[in-house]
């Protein structure tokens, strides 16, 4: 039985596919032997952002804000220890909706902070404002069924 998912590269972005069971190790990307996981949120473009949705075996939460927003600056650190614990379970992304006006548009997104939660390449759930660490753990399992 071949159990594989993909994951794409937050350096080079190359989609990588392998052995499901392998993600705990946090393989390292066959192109550029970056590990596929950093422990930390990855800054993506337009592209980025739908290459990533669109080739992630694992759920991915996406922080669309912009350089000039308090709260989003405000929320950074709380999204950074997120993405720490949540990793590899969890891919996390970010997007500055200022340079890549794009992504934002697509979305429909209207305020920032606004996270986005995607499984299987599929929105399930977005929210406007920050969160406290616990409760944004709360938001992302519930909507998960974790
Ligand atoms: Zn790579």
């Amino acid at each position: 039985m071949t159990d594989k998912i993909r994951l794409v590269c937050p350096d080079c972005e190359t989609i990588n596919q392998f052995q499901a069971a392998r993600l705990a190790e946090n393989p390292a990307c066959a192109k550029c032997k970056q590990r596929l996981m950093q422990a930390r949120p990855v800054a993506v473009s337009d592209s980025g952002l739908a290459r990533h949705i669109g080739n992630s075996g694992v759920p991915v939460l996406v922080d669309f804000w912009a350089p000039w927003c308090g709260p989003c600056i405000s929320f950074a650190p709380t999204y950074a220890e997120f993405a720490q614990r949540a990793e590899p379970h969890i891919r996390c992304l970010k997007v500055d909706t200022e340079a890549q006006q794009a992504a934002g548009a697509r979305y429909g997104i209207r305020s920032i902070p606004t996270l986005m939660l995607f499984k299987d390449g599929k929105e399930v759930a977005r929210m406007s404002g920050a969160l406290p660490l616990p409760q944004l753990q709360q938001w992302v399992a519930q909507h998960l069924g974790a």
